[in-house]
Formats: C-alpha cells, structure tokens, sequence
C-alpha cells in the first residue's frame, strides 16, 4: 500500500500567473497584429542586441526560409482556452525513461507513462514524487508540448538541503518509478494575435518557457519570440542546444543569455536591471517570466516600468513548496 500522502487539488507553491503588483492575471486580452512595430523589441540594429552574434545566440535561418508547420502534432491556429483545460489526476504511474545530466547540479528525465498518459497544456507543471512516499512531491514543469507517445520531460536544478531536488539529481535512475500528479498552474500561452512576445527566464525557469516556446513556434503565424535567459555562468545554461537549434532554424525565435556570475562576453548582471538596455517599449508586448520568485517579481516589475501592460505580464515564481519554514505564500 503506498504511504504517500494525496496533495491539496491546489498545490502549496501555486501562485502561479499571478501578475504581481497584487493584481492576479489569467486572461490576457488580445491585439491587432501591427506588422509594422513587430520585431523591433531588441535594442541594435535590426532590432537585435549588438552583442549577440559573438556569443553564439544569434544564428543563420533555415535555408530557403523560416519552417512554418509545426514541429509535433499539427497545430491549430487557436490558443488554448480555458475549456481545453484538463482535469488534474492523481497517482499516474511513470518510468524514467532517460536521464541526463546537464551540469553537475543538473538534470533532463524522461518520463514514459506505464498507464494513463497525462494530459496537459503547455507552460503547466506536474507534481512528482515516488511510490513508497517517502519523498514530499514536489512542483516541475513540463518543458515540451504534449507528444503523441505521453512521454514527458523535466528540468531539475538541484538546491542546497532540498529533499525532492536531491532525489531526483542523485538517486532516481533509469528504470525507476515515479508518481504524477497534474497537470496544474496558469503559466499558459496567450492570445496569438499580440504583435510580440518577451521570454525572461532565471536558471531553471527556462523550464515552462521551453513549453511556451515549443508551442508559438508551431503557429503557422510569424509570431517574433525574444528568450531572455539569466544564469550564473555558461554551464548553467540548460537546454542550450534546443534553444540554439530554434534560433537557426526559426528566425523569429531570438535568444540571448545573460550571466550574473562567472566569466564571460556580455550582457553581465542581473538582467531585471539589464532589461531596460536590453529592448525597448513593453508595450503591447506579451511578457512571460518564470524562475526564482525573487527574479520573477523583478522582472514584473522591470517589465512595467517599460510600459508591459499588467495584463500581458504572465509570471511562474518557483517558490518552494511547501515551505520548510510553515511561511505563508505571498
Ligand atoms: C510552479 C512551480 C514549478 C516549478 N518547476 C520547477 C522546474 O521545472 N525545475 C526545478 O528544478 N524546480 C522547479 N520548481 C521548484 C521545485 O518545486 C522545488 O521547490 C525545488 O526543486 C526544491 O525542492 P526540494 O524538495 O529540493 O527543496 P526543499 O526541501 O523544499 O527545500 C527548498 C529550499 O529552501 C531552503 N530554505 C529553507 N528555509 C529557508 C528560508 N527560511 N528561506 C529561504 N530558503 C529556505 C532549503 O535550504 C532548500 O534549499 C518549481 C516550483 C513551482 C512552484
């Protein structure tokens, strides 16, 4: 019989799409698409950031132009809306069925569903814990699209003295099994008719963010992505190659890192305080920021200061849950 304790139907630690400023966030309006102040968002010439191209984040694009069909299951022009939501389930079997180490406080897991699939939409997050309830679950989003296999990825960053990272970074092995239970949150793609959409990602926070931009970038339309992507140092960077691959092959998609720590090219510092050099007007853009609580909040409040409307800002904090200290969700 498995010891392992049933969560909440919410989650401790989901505050998530909360535009912060106290104001909650889950329905962004949409825009008529103005082609003519699309892709301008990057500061430089042609609206990328001069110092791209010498970091490697900038790329050719696919010969004979940018792909246009989607890159897993065909794509409908319409957004997700509320009634495609699914319902949350709980004590879903699965298997790790791959697992890479990206760093040495890192790691990709591939999970293959034993029985049901989970079902989800992109940008949510599941809880994972193990069959003899020993381990609290924990909240990881899911960095991919739904795939016709139910197979499901993750991105786990180890944190110091944290039970669930520590599991999952140092002992779960292929073969394992493991327990979901989801799909949860609100970090979803919004309208696609808004003329461009921002990405800020702090460390693992890229997580969901590589979900959201799996997803518009299967849009038949010529959606302009910009993924701007705060990590310590160049090891921490995650997924690096998809992101890189995105950009050669996709031309919307724009990607640039910034480092806080570490050697290297810039852009250097933390990048709530770089994004004012970093693009211009947030207006009408649709800002998506997820991370740490403390950079997802900075962020929000960076992105209005650029005049981004409280309404287009989509926030995913990966606040600790639950709190070890008993701290109420703010
Ligand atoms: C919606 C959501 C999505 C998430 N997605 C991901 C993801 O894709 N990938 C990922 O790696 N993580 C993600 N997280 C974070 C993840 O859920 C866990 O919180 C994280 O892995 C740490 O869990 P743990 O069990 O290892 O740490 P815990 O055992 O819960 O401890 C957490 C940390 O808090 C520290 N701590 C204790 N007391 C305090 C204090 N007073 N002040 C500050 N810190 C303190 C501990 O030292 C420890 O380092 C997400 C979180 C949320 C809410």
């Amino acid at each position: 019989m498995s010891g392992r304790m049933r969560p909440p139907s919410v989650p401790p630690g989901s505050s998530t799409s909360s535009g912060r400023c106290g104001a909650r966030v889950t329905q962004e309006r949409s825009t008529p698409h103005d082609p003519g102040q699309s892709g301008q968002l990057l500061r430089g010439r042609s609206g990328r950031h001069p110092s791209a191209a010498h970091q490697g984040c900038e790329g050719p694009g696919a010969p004979g132009g940018e792909r246009t069909s989607p890159p897993t299951p065909a794509a409908s022009d319409r957004p997700p809306r509320a009634a495609a939501r699914y319902p949350v389930q709980y004590d879903l079997d699965f298997r790790v069925a791959q697992r890479r180490a990206l760093n040495s406080r890192s790691v990709e897991l591939r999970l293959v569903p034993l029985a049901k699939p989970l079902q989800f939409v992109p940008g949510q997050y599941l809880l994972l814990s193990d069959p003899e309830g020993e381990i609290l679950p924990r909240s990881y989003s899911l960095t991919s699209r739904p795939r016709p296999d139910g197979t499901l990825s993750l991105l786990v960053t180890e944190v110091p003295a944290g039970q669930g990272s520590r599991w999952i970074c140092r002992r779960l092995a292929v073969g394992d099994r493991v327990v979901v239970d989801g799909p949860f949150g609100d970090f979803l793609p919004g309208p696609r008719d808004v003329p461009e959409v921002l990405y800020l990602a702090g460390g693992v926070g890229v997580a969901p963010i590589l979900a959201l931009v799996e997803e518009a970038l299967a849009y038949p339309r010529n959606l302009p992505l910009t993924l701007l992507l705060s990590v310590r140092g160049e090891a921490d960077i995650l997924a690096g190659d998809r992101l890189q691959a995105w950009q050669r092959e996709y031309p919307r998609f724009r990607f640039i890192r910034t480092l806080t720590r570490g050697p290297g090219d810039p852009p250097r510092g933390r990048l709530p305080a770089l994004l004012p050099g970093l693009v211009h007007s947030l207006a009408a853009v649709s800002v998506f920021a997820a991370g740490p609580e403390g950079f997802v909040d900075a962020c929000a409040t960076a992105a209005l200061a650029l005049g981004a409307d409280l309404a287009r800002i989509h926030t995913e904090a990966f606040v600790s849950d639950p709190k070890p200290w008993g701290g109420a969700l703010t």
